[in-house]
């Protein structure tokens, strides 16, 4: 007779936090720090987010890892053996979770699902643990929810009610590429008129309500997407559903599926899709400005503000004297906090020099070739400062 061992709720916890890390629509975020008292058994499990008001202490985990999607770059995809499958009920994780949080061990929940008997039936048993949390363990910090794919208006509306930030994960720039890493998902029909459901929900709350921030994800390499084509979709999202962030994921291959041997996305392309993505949201950048190579890349080798302005400021160097906040944020080394500085700098006096810029927070080093002194060039080594770092 064969004994099959049946995991108790703490190590289906225990193992489905682990497997959550891979988990290809994951909140990105770094191990946390835990103490060894309190790291206990989930020490890997427990992520460092960041927020507004500093960084957070998280526990990601999956209400369940069984899936009846296809989705080709996933550890979870249906069929897929290695993957262990198992399901923690909402009363087991809320119990968990609040355990954790009572010891002090998280103070956040990012919750993910796979699916089963459609996204519907998936969103239920993730909004009754998040239910559970808020009414009865009285919980009023930090959920995350995943809104999965096939979920309904109103449990859209639930996620929204509950959660400090909900996504929805795109995966992929547009349909056809969506289409090439998860053909059983629906770009227009599950994802994006998801996300729209959310900007009308929060907008419909007002200013007085807290709502949640509304994210999203994409699977960088596999689908064959330019850094062109993922930042012309997050671009459109800022405007068109008030998305608070896009995440780019690299691509990694998963041993047994179907990108098994497809080549893993170098980090330095996340990076510098990272860095567009910033420029578009903090420092005033138009899509048609962001320095595209002429196959839809950015540059590899130098980041894109630099990019950029050697291109259009060796001949056009800004005055720090004179230009406004969104001529000085063209500058390398100045950010939007040191262009404030120097707006405030300028009511009293004059800058005159790099040490005056550096003074203000600026890499002066990186600002030296693109600015003036009122009209006059600082003087610097360019072999020395023109470089990127
Ligand atoms: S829906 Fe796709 S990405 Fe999500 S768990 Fe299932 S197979 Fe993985």
């Amino acid at each position: 007779m064969r004994v099959i061992h049946v995991p108790g709720a703490d190590e289906r916890l225990e193992i489905l936090s682990r497997l959550a890390a891979s988990d290809c629509e994951g909140e990105p975020g770094v191990t946390a720090p835990i103490p060894a008292a309190k790291a206990g058994f989930l020490a890997e499990s427990v992520i460092q987010v960041r927020r507004p008001d500093g960084p957070l202490t998280v526990l990601r985990t999956m209400q369940t890892s069984a899936c009846e999607r296809n989705c080709r770059y996933c550890a979870f995809r249906a069929g897929r053996d290695a993957a262990p499958r198992l399901t923690l009920t909402p009363d087991e994780l809320a119990r968990a979770f609040d355990r954790m949080h009572r010891a002090g061990v998280v103070r956040g929940l990012f919750l993910s699902s796979g699916i089963v008997g459609g996204g519907a039936q998936a969103m239920d048993p993730m909004l009754a643990t998040a239910e559970l949390l808020r009414r009865v363990y009285r919980y009023t910090g930090y959920i995350h929810l995943k809104i999965m794919p096939g979920a309904q208006p109103a449990q859209i509306e639930r996620a929204v009610q509950l959660a400090d930030r909900v996504s929805v994960n795109l995966e992929g720039a547009d349909a056809a590429r969506l289409a090439a890493i998860a053909p059983q998902k629906d770009f227009h029909g599950e994802l994006l008129s998801a996300m729209q459901h959310v900007r009308r929900l929060v907008e419909a709350r007002g200013s007085t309500i807290r709502a949640p921030s509304l994210v999203t994800q994409y699977v960088v390499g596999p689908a064959g997407e330019s850094d062109r084509d993922l930042l012309t979709s997050s671009s459109r999202l800022y405007r068109e559903v008030n998305l608070a962030r896009a995440y780019y994921s690299g691509f990694n291959p998963v041993p047994d599926t179907p990108l098994d041997g497809a080549p893993p996305t170098p980090p330095t392309r996340e990076h510098r899709l990272y860095q567009g993505d910033w420029l578009l949201r903090f420092y005033g950048f138009a899509l048609a400005e962001l320095p595209f190579e002429a196959d839809g890349s950015l540059p590899v080798g130098v980041d894109p503000k630099l990019a950029w302005a050697r291109r259009h400021l060796r001949d056009q160097p800004v005055d720090v004297n004179r230009a406004d906040r969104a001529r000085l944020l063209r500058v390398p080394g100045i950010g939007p906090r040191t262009a404030e500085a120097i707006l405030r700098a300028r009511r009293t006096g004059r800058l005159r020099d790099l040490r005056d810029l550096s003074a203000l927070g600026a890499a002066a080093g990186r600002a030296a070739p693109y600015v003036l002194f009122d009209g006059r060039r600082p003087a610097f080594q360019m072999s020395m400062w023109d470089a990127e770092g």
